[in-house]
């Protein structure tokens, strides 16, 4: 089998029609380890129309509570600790032996990549089986084909669709013609939303391993009168509220009718509007009270979610067709049906609710008009490893490549050259044929 780029020019021969196939039945190992958890899980494919199930899957955290932050060696260390262990019972425990094996290639921290993508090729090698380096975002998007408890009739998105990704490392929002063609269409300019609600949640003072989500929780557990006192508070200028802080929305746009050729998302504002906050009272270690750190939690999380509904409501209207509200605008959007949203930012109900009711989205015609929003569930938001499985399935599947066991993590990887790496190989009738109708 050659080994070479394999590009977008790629013609499959000698492949019978996908929905033509009479068996199909084959069980994938799918391994995570980009960062801090070391995720794995047990997929089964059984029909060529049907997404996998999931057999079973399984998740394991570092703990850096301890260090403030996730330490890149303590994290090598703490998978080459857990991967093979968790792997071996998982095997037994369901008594099979996988056909197919999906790892995380990147993007994400270089040891940690190596320590899944290392035992995946031994893996492999002993089985005899393909590999697929899969693209960690794009394991995040597509979980969303997957069927979702909390809206059962919806089906699976179609091309061209969009997603808004919201993790601990990206803030993006793509446009999805197929599997391999991807548009970024805004990014954030310093720092991830996940990223700054962490950072921001510990500058309040809160303690955990997911403090975007236990800023959620301290949020939820305000009494309504407080919020409701909140809401009638302004935070554009000091004097607008009791507590003297100011916190605005960044990039707040168009300014003047002008869109932005660039659609960029800013995060890193709201850890500073904390930090001033805290030097002015007395210094970083100034301990807030309760009442100030509910009003500074609150009004951030909506800030941080308003800003993100302003920057995607920019990117509907500048890459709509309503001329009537922007006359340059480019009917990129035209088409589109579906909006998933992924990573693990994505499952916070406040996020969630704003975003059902707030977005204005742009049909053909300059109308506003509704969009299928996808949810994933929620153990599915978070890194975890079905969704390394679900789109290696797919990269198997729609594009018959695997990788060749040379290939090395992409800690920086595109979401937009997903093919455009060294690595990808053909998989060739009889190899996909062995996978696919194995019993
Ligand atoms: P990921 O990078 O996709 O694994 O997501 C991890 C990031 O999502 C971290 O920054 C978390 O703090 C954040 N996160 C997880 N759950 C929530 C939640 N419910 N609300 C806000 N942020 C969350
Ligand atoms: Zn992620």
């Amino acid at each position: 089998m050659s080994l070479y780029n394999i590009g977008k020019r790629v013609l499959y021969r000698g492949f019978p029609n996908k929905s033509s196939m009479p068996i199909r039945h084959y069980k994938v190992l799918s391994i995570e380890t980009s960062c801090d958890d070391t995720c794995i899980a047990l997929l089964e494919k059984n029909d060529s129309k049907a997404p996998p199930k999931i057999i079973d899957q399984v998740k394991s955290t570092l703990n850096s509570v301890a260090t403030g932050g996730i330490i890149p060696t303590d994290a090598l260390r703490f998978h080459q600790t857990t991967l093979a262990l968790l792997i071996e019972t998982l095997l037994k425990k369901h008594n099979c032996r996988p056909d197919l094996i999906c790892c995380t290639r990147g993007p994400g921290m270089a040891g940690s990549l190596s320590a899944g993508l290392q035992l995946s090729k031994g893996l492999a090698v002993a089985w005899g089986v393909p590999l697929i380096g899969v693209h960690h975002m794009l394991g995040h998007i597509l979980v969303a084909t997957l069927p979702k408890s909390e809206q059962p009739d919806l089906t699976a998105p179609q091309y061209p669709f969009l997603s808004l990704l919201c993790s601990g490392g990206h803030t993006m929002l793509v446009l999805l013609k197929s599997i391999t063609d991807h548009e970024i269409i805004a990014n954030t300019a310093d720092i991830a939303v996940g990223d700054s609600l962490d950072k921001c949640a510990r500058e309040l003072g809160l303690k955990g391993v997911m403090l975007g989500r236990e800023l959620e929780s301290y949020v939820n557990s305000i009494k309504q009168s407080t919020i409701q006192k909140f809401d009638t508070m302004e935070t554009k200028e000091l004097n607008l509220n009791s507590f003297k802080y100011k916190l605005g929305l960044p990039l707040k746009g168009p300014r003047r009718e002008k869109y932005p050729k660039d659609i960029v998302f800013a995060f890193a504002g709201f850890l500073s509007s904390i930090q001033s906050y805290k030097k002015d009272k007395g210094g970083l270690n100034v301990v807030l009270d309760q009442e100030t750190r509910e009003f500074i939690s609150y009004k951030l999380q909506e800030h941080v979610f308003d800003h993100i509904i302003d920057r995607m409501n920019l990117a509907f209207t500048k890459h709509g067709s309503n001329k009537r509200k922007y006359e340059h605008a480019d009917g990129k959007f035209l088409g589109v049906k579906d909006l998933i949203f992924s990573g693990g930012v994505a499952s916070n109900q406040r996020l969630r609710e704003k975003l059902a009711t707030r977005l204005q989205f742009q049909d053909n015609d300059g109308e506003v008009t509704d969009l299928n929003l996808h949810f994933p569930d929620l153990s599915l938001c978070t890194d975890n490893a079905v969704m390394i499985g679900v789109a290696g399935i797919e990269i198997f599947e729609s594009l018959r490549i695997k990788s060749d066991l040379g290939v090395c993590p992409i800690p920086k990887w595109p979401m937009d050259s997903l093919l455009d790496v060294e690595g990808w190989v053909n998989v060739t009738p009889e190899e996909y044929n062995q996978v696919i109708q194995n019993k």
